[in-house]
C-alpha cells in the first residue's frame, strides 16, 4: 500500500505541474469538435502517439477504451489534457471507467498476466462465434491486395509472397477463432493483426532468402528473426497492432500453459519452436521472462540468451550480425 501512496502523490505532482497549470488553446478545441462531429456512434479514435483509444459513447460523450503505452505517465498526462479540452469544447472525456481496460506495454513489470481480465473487444458482435462464411469474407476482404485460400494441410497462418496469396487450413482456422471468441477476445482484431503481419513479411523477404535455411529448420528460427522485426520494429508505431500483439501472445502463451502436459507429456518431445516462441513473446513485451522460464525450465538458458538477443534488433540491418550470433546460439544449446 505504500508504494501506491508514494505513486499517487507523485501522480497528484505531475498532474499540477503538466495539467492543472496547463490551458487548451482554441485550436486544441476545434480539433477535438472537428474529431467528434468525424466519428459515428461506437466509432473509435486513438491518439497513436499517445497509444489511447476513445470510443464515442454518445453524442457528445467520449469514453477512454484503452491505453497502450510504454510511458504511461505521458500517456495520463495526455488524457488528462484531453479531458481538459473536452470541459471548453463541452464534450464529455469519460476516463476513470477504463481503469480495467488499460493495457500496459513494457516495462515488464506491468506485465503480470491476469487472464479474465484482458478482455479487450471493439465490437460485441465479433465475441460470438462467427459462421463460416462470414469468417471467409472477412479474411478475403482484410487480405487484400493478398488472395486468400484454404488450403488442405494442417496449417496455420502462412504467406507465399511469390503467389501473393495468404493461406490455411479451415477447420484450423475456425478452431483458432472460436478460442478466441471463448477467451472473449475478439478474433476480428486479432486476425486483422495477423493479415498485417504477413504481408509485411514481403518487405523483409531478402534476409530469409539470403540464409539459406529452411523456413521449419532450427525451430522456425529465421521466422522468429523476421517477426521480430515486423513487430517490433516495422508496427512499432501502430499501437492498434501493437494492442493485438499482446493480447494474441498473451492469449496463446495462456493456452500453451495450460495444455503443455497434454500435448507433449515428456520434455523431450517438445519441438524446438517452443522454446524460441517463448523468447519472442518475452522479446515483444507480451510475457516475462520469469514466465517463460518457468514453462519451459529445461531450456531457461536458451530462452534468456536467445530473448538478450532478439532484444538488442533494434534496426534492420542488425539482422545481419543477429543471424549468424542466433545460430551460434541455437547449434551451442542444442549441442549439434
Ligand atoms: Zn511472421
Amino acid at each position: 500500500m505504500k508504494k501506491l501512496d508514494i505513486a499517487e502523490k507523485k501522480w497528484l505532482e505531475m498532474k499540477q505541474k503538466y495539467v492543472d497549470d496547463w490551458q487548451p488553446t482554441e485550436n486544441d478545441v476545434d480539433w477535438l469538435i472537428k474529431t467528434m462531429k468525424s466519428l459515428n456512434a461506437g466509432g473509435k479514435w486513438t491518439i497513436p502517439a499517445v497509444g489511447a483509444t476513445f470510443e464515442k459513447v454518445g453524442y457528445n460523450h467520449l469514453r477512454l477504451e484503452s491505453i497502450v503505452t510504454d510511458n504511461i505517465l505521458n500517456a495520463l498526462i495526455s488524457i488528462e489534457k484531453t479531458k481538459k479540452v473536452g470541459e471548453k469544447a463541452s464534450i464529455k472525456v469519460d476516463i476513470e471507467k477504463a481503469a480495467d481496460h488499460i493495457l500496459f506495454c513494457p516495462p515488464q513489470e506491468y506485465l503480470i498476466s491476469k487472464p479474465n481480465e484482458q478482455v479487450l473487444t471493439t465490437d460485441k458482435k465479433n465475441m460470438q462465434v462467427p459462421s463460416r462464411k462470414e469468417v471467409f469474407q472477412f479474411m478475403v476482404q482484410k487480405s487484400h491486395p493478398y488472395k486468400f485460400e484454404y488450403v488442405k494441410d494442417n496449417q496455420p497462418l502462412r504467406v507465399s509472397i511469390e503467389r501473393k496469396t495468404i493461406y490455411v487450413n479451415e477447420d484450423v482456422m475456425m478452431a483458432v477463432i472460436e478460442d478466441l471468441v471463448k477467451a472473449t477476445v475478439d478474433w476480428k482484431g486479432v486476425m486483422r493483426k495477423n493479415l498485417l503481419h504477413e504481408k509485411a513479411h514481403e518487405k523483409f523477404i531478402k534476409w530469409n532468402r539470403k540464409w539459406h535455411i529452411g523456413a521449419e529448420e532450427c525451430g522456425w528460427l529465421a521466422s522468429y528473426l523476421t517477426d521480430i522485426l515486423i513487430d517490433k520494429i516495422y508496427f512499432a508505431e501502430n499501437s492498434n497492432y501493437q494492442k493485438w500483439l499482446l493480447l494474441d501472445s498473451r492469449h496463446t502463451f495462456e493456452g500453451t500453459s495450460k495444455q503443455i502436459w497434454d500435448i507433449f507429456s515428456t520434455v523431450a518431445t517438445r519441438p524446438r519452436f517452443l522454446y524460441n516462441q517463448a523468447a519472442y513473446w518475452v522479446s515483444v513485451g507480451a510475457i516475462t521472462l520469469d514466465q517463460a522460464v518457468d514453462i519451459y525450465p529445461e531450456k531457461a538458458d536458451y530462452i534468456v540468451e536467445m530473448s538478450q538477443l532478439f532484444n538488442k534488433i533494434r534496426t534492420e540491418e542488425d539482422l545481419e550480425w543477429a543471424f549468424p550470433k542466433a545460430m551460434e546460439i541455437y547449434t551451442r544449446q542444442f549441442q549439434m
